[in-house]
């Protein structure tokens, strides 16, 4: 089973599509808010403004019927004053009006304006049988008894009436002035809370835009990751494919010679010489390509054990003398280096690397140097050559899986891209760390620095 690493494409794109899918899910609930409240505000002051000229418009019904009150009441004076069938007609015309007026309240006005309505009509229905009374006295020549009537049957009933929609005008109009009340701080929130819920939605909208900004640039990232590993796949088959093409156009060459001439013995022994290293160069290259995939895939660990890195160096540095290498190697030894905890295989590859690396890619000659130094709790490693160098742009690169620096003095040289990402894998598992400093065609340096750990018993240095 893999595991995924946190700076992950794949991991990066779902936090991404999670991000997104946040953020449309707010901003959708924003403008359904947003929607839902302007409906709400909508029908609220609607209905508020609707109840509010319902109210005004009650209002002045109860102020007309006062006013037909008031005509009833002068036109049953005027009558007495002067009692022409004119003003009979008049003052029948004036008790309609006043049936009108209270009958237009019953009917537009609600149950408590239809109780007043019924509560005058009551009243007047009284009124119409006193006045009727009034009518009599008169056509009887009675002017005192109507008069009489008049003053104290009808005015108190006309009093009454007055007081009753007079009360009920001022409850309709105390209504009117509550409507508005409440219209007026309707508006007043709906002044308030849209720009606040337009701020959170414009927020939303903004965020939005970032993670779908990032999400298109972890896109584009990717793609670019994509296309730089194929481009590293196709350079790498080629590498490989030359790389193993080589030591077996070698070993196939050989053999057909040892298979179809008459050889001597000695010229036999070469042959299988050089066959046997090409046949090693082959094992080397595929340790190579199996070992940093180990590492990269985290299933290679280091067996730590007392190590004398002293020694170590040494030995290589025998090793590649021994095998005929041009180049001088100096050794530069820190004495008070003592034994330490470490890998003495994996910390061989290590020197083993950066030597082979410093002879090959110093074709002109010229020694090379390693150095141990203790410093506290650490010791660096360094390996010095006086080669080709590398440009500024390209001391990081090295270290990355199949890289090679493609120029016309390398291109002859034999590599695969896989030496220099060992060392660091290595590095990194022993927690320490490498890097190159260079002067293009003076040469280069590879530093390691790793963390002492003392192993128990102080031992002898290499000589
Ligand atoms: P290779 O098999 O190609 O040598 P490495 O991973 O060891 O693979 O090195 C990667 C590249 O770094 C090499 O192809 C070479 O261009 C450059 N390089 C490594 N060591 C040196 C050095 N000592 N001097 C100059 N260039 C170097």
């Amino acid at each position: 089973m893999t595991t995924l690493e946190p700076d992950d494409p794949r991991l990066r794109h779902e936090a991404s599509n999670r991000a997104t899918r946040l953020a449309t899910a707010g901003l959708a609930a924003v403008v359904l808010c947003l929607a839902a409240v302007s409906i709400f505000a909508a029908y609220t002051m609607q209905t508020q403004v609707g109840r509010a000229k319902h109210d005004e418009a009650l209002h002045s019904r109860y102020g007309e019927a006062i006013l037909a009150i008031h005509a009833e009441d002068s036109s049953m004076v005027e009558y007495l004053l002067n009692p022409s069938a004119q003003r009979r007609v008049e003052m029948n015309a004036a008790t309609n009006g006043l049936i009108d007026a209270i009958n237009a309240i019953e009917i537009f006005g609600g149950d408590a304006d239809s109780d007043v309505a019924k509560g005058v009509m009551a009243v007047h229905d009284e009124y119409v049988a006193v006045s009727a009374r009034v009518v009599g006295a008169i056509d009887a020549g009675d002017a005192d008894e109507g008069l009489r009537i008049e003053l104290f049957e009808v005015d108190p009933l006309f009093a009454a009436m007055t007081a009753q929609i007079q009360a009920a005008t001022d409850d309709r109009a105390t209504a009117a002035l509550t409507t508005f009340a409440e219209l007026q701080s309707t508006a007043r929130w709906i002044l308030i809370e849209s720009p606040v819920i337009f701020l959170v939605g414009f927020g939303l909208l903004f965020g939005l835009w970032r993670i779908l900004e990032r999400a298109h640039r972890a896109t584009r990232e990717t793609y670019r990751e994509i296309e730089q590993l194929s481009k590293l796949r196709s350079e790498f088959v080629s590498i490989v494919s030359h790389e193993f093409r080589t030591p077996l156009t070698g070993i196939q060459g050989f053999s057909e010679m040892m298979r179809d001439e008459t050889l001597s013995m000695p010229e036999m022994r070469e042959f299988a010489g050089d066959i046997n290293k090409d046949a090693r160069r082959l094992a080397r290259l595929i340790t190579d390509m199996l070992d940093l995939d180990r590492m990269e895939s985290g299933r290679m660990t280091l067996n730590a054990e007392p190590v004398d890195l002293n020694r170590i160096v040494s030995e290589t540095a025998a090793q590649f003398r021994l095998s005929g290498a041009d180049h001088p190697i100096e050794l530069h030894l820190d004495p008070s280096l003592h034994r330490m905890l470490g890998d003495p295989d994996r910390l061989t590859q290590v020197v083993t690397n950066l030597v082979s690396n410093a002879i090959k890619y110093s074709p002109a000659g010229g020694a090379v140097e390693l150095r141990t130094e203790r410093s506290g709790k650490a010791v660096t490693l360094t390996v010095t050559d006086h080669g080709i160098g590398i440009a500024p742009d390209q001391l990081e690169k090295v270290f990355d899986r199949y890289s090679r620096i493609d120029t016309t003095q390398t291109r002859t040289i034999q590599g695969t891209g896989l030496g220099l990402p060992i060392v660091r894998q290595i590095v990194q598992l022993s927690e320490g760390t490498v890097w190159a400093t260079s002067e293009l065609g003076q040469g280069s340096v590879f530093h390691v620095r790793l963390p002492i750990v003392e192993a128990a018993r102080p031992a002898p240095l290499a000589a």
